[in-house]
């Protein structure tokens, strides 16, 4: 590792910004204010804390990153950490260090605890909050360094912290077309989300695997034999492992047998253009016949996230199975780490409708089509990543709770509308709030990457002045129901629970659902279906029962059926 120097991580951002400014002066000005401010601290693994700061700066500038960042990569963990405040960065360094610092305090309040149903909002909530990519980049410098030192935290916090990196941070970088860093953070993860399965394989793919390289060295003198016969000089020939948190998924495909991968070690042969290509899988295939079905031509037909690459796999050297990529220097760094990389969930639109439910993914197409048009731009541009913000999620608020749960609200929500959509019993019962630990008003505005807590008090009831700044419906209407049921004397009992489903439709889905319903011993007096899409259908229906826990017992089992997108109940 390189030593912890202000002049190494200049001397690595001028040579990753070429011909683009580096403001050498405020990297060395960010360099000292976070070195004293984090004098005598240490992490856990007992390095100098500094360190950390500095590591993720490195990163920040190997990616060209401008000064700017790379000092808020320096300075990203002052304001949590140190007796310096964000205010203190403010009248050192400026509105937009401050900014990104402040970017990424915010980002470091989500915790993810593994609910599913949160993890697409918590991504979305993650670039919302970010406004701004180059805060998503720091968030993403400093966890891979993290993840780098994890082994000295504490068991439990491990557990979390790695799991949220393979389910947030590596999609997120994936998306970014980080392929690279996706890959590192996710095999970074493997360790500690499957420890057996990764000793396991340390055990047992180690072994074949120093074999499988001793082999295709020998390959390797006949390849380039081969190509010289062709004339043509490969630009690189190598073999990489896979990563094992690839290699894992693979195993699960093929029984765990190792002997069916043939892509352990993948012969990679790097050639100067497409003829080329071409001409070396023609000359290999003359010399070792391939496998039937196994010739994949992702240069004619790219992956969907854009892959390009000849792939053949032949009975090689002593009749031994070798799979082969062939590509040229271009695709070759593209596939590595292109930000130009494509996203693959663009793809689910036009193909595989009949396997892949077009819904599961429509509503992540949106923002992942946004966001990638927001990457071609920036790409067509020229320009750097300077100032790119994210805005496209502006009509949307993502608030937090207390656990670090994700709640998505139309701009301009209140406590009061966070309130009811956590339950309309909070709601009810809400008598004020906090936000980031301080009393606001209940009228309060939420701001995105808020956090924010709901004071209750038992049997109170809504106030009538809240309709006026509520911005939600579900908020209105439980005001207004709860008022009417104040003022009628001696107002009905609701005896009836409605339950509304929204479901892709298959043959058999109704009789699932009510079966599931009728095992609660719940009666059904009434069912009223619709579609409300080619794909999407709404299903209502009433039981004959106010008992909430048996509702909502009855739901938890219904949401197990894969195709309910969404569900609710209300008392009627
Ligand atoms: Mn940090």
């Amino acid at each position: 590792m390189a030593s912890a120097t202000v002049e190494n991580l200049i001397k690595i951002s001028r040579e990753k910004r070429l011909t683009k400014p580096v403001d050498a002066a405020l990297i060395q000005k960010a360099f000292s204010f976070s070195k004293s401010a984090h004098q005598g601290q240490k992490r856990k693994s007992g390095e100098e804390y500094f360190n950390h700061s500095y590591q993720t700066a490195l990163q920040l500038a190997e990616w060209g990153l401008d000064s700017n960042t790379i000092s808020a990569g320096l300075l990203h963990d002052v304001a949590e950490d140190t007796v310096n405040t964000l205010d203190d960065i403010k009248n050192s360094f400026g509105e937009e260090i401050v900014f990104l610092v402040n970017g990424v305090t915010k980002l470091g309040r989500l915790k993810y605890r593994g609910t599913q149903r949160q993890v697409e909002n918590l991504r979305k909530m993650f670039l919302a909050i970010s406004e701004d990519l180059r805060v998503v980049l720091i968030k993403l410098a400093d966890r891979l360094h993290n993840m780098k030192t994890l082994g000295a935290v504490p068991l439990q916090k491990q557990k979390r912290i790695a799991l949220e990196t393979d389910e947030i941070y590596a999609p997120l970088a994936y998306r970014l077309g980080m392929q690279n860093l996706a890959g590192e953070l996710e095999d970074l993860s493997f360790p500690y989300l499957h420890p057996q399965e990764y000793k396991w394989l340390s055990e047992n793919v180690k072994e074949k695997y120093e074999e499988r390289l001793k082999y295709l060295e020998k390959v390797k003198i006949v390849v380039n034999d081969l190509l010289k016969k062709i004339n043509i000089s490969p630009a690189g020939i190598d073999f990489r492992a896979k990563r094992y948190s690839s290699l894992y998924k693979k195993l699960i495909r093929h029984e765990m047998n190792l002997e069916q991968i043939y892509d352990l070690v993948a012969f990679r042969i790097i050639v100067s253009s497409i003829e080329e290509c071409y001409a070396t899988l023609g000359a290999i295939h003359q010399i070792w016949p391939p496998l039937p079905g196994k010739i994949k031509d992702y240069i004619a037909l790219p992956k969907p996230n854009g892959y390009r690459s000849l792939h053949t796999t032949v009975f090689c050297v002593d009749n031994k199975i070798v799979e082969f990529q062939i590509r040229t220097k271009e695709m070759h760094d593209e596939a590595e780490n292109g930000i130009a990389a494509h996203w693959a969930y663009h793809d689910a639109k036009e193909k595989n409708v009949e396997e892949k439910p077009v819904f599961a993914n429509r509503k992540e197409l949106e923002w992942v089509n946004q966001l990638k048009n927001w990457q071609e731009e920036f790409l067509n541009s020229g320009e750097s990543l300077e100032a790119l913000k994210i805005d496209f999620f502006k009509d949307r608020i993502f608030a937090i709770t207390p656990k670090g749960e994700v709640i998505d609200l139309p701009a301009g929500s209140t406590p009061v509308d966070f309130a009811y959509s956590i339950h309309s019993q909070i709601g009810d019962n809400c008598v004020g709030a906090k936000i980031n630990n301080r009393i606001v008003p209940l009228d309060y505005q939420i701001q995105s990457g808020d956090m924010v807590e709901i004071l209750i008090q038992k049997n109170k009831k809504p106030s009538e002045s809240w309709i006026r700044f509520v911005k939600t419906d579900i908020a209105k209407k439980r005001i207004r129901s709860s008022l009417k049921k104040d003022h009628l004397p001696g107002s009905r009992e609701r005896l009836q629970t409605e339950i509304k489903i929204i479901a892709e439709d298959r043959i058999g889905l109704l009789k699932d659902i009510t079966s599931i319903v009728s095992r609660s011993h719940i009666n059904i007096s009434n069912v009223l279906t619709a579609p409300t899409s080619p794909v999407l259908t709404s299903i209502k229906f009433r039981c004959d029962t106010n008992n909430k826990d048996k509702v909502e017992k009855v739901i938890l089992k219904l949401k197990k059926i894969k195709e309910i997108k969404q569900i609710g109940s209300k008392l009627i």
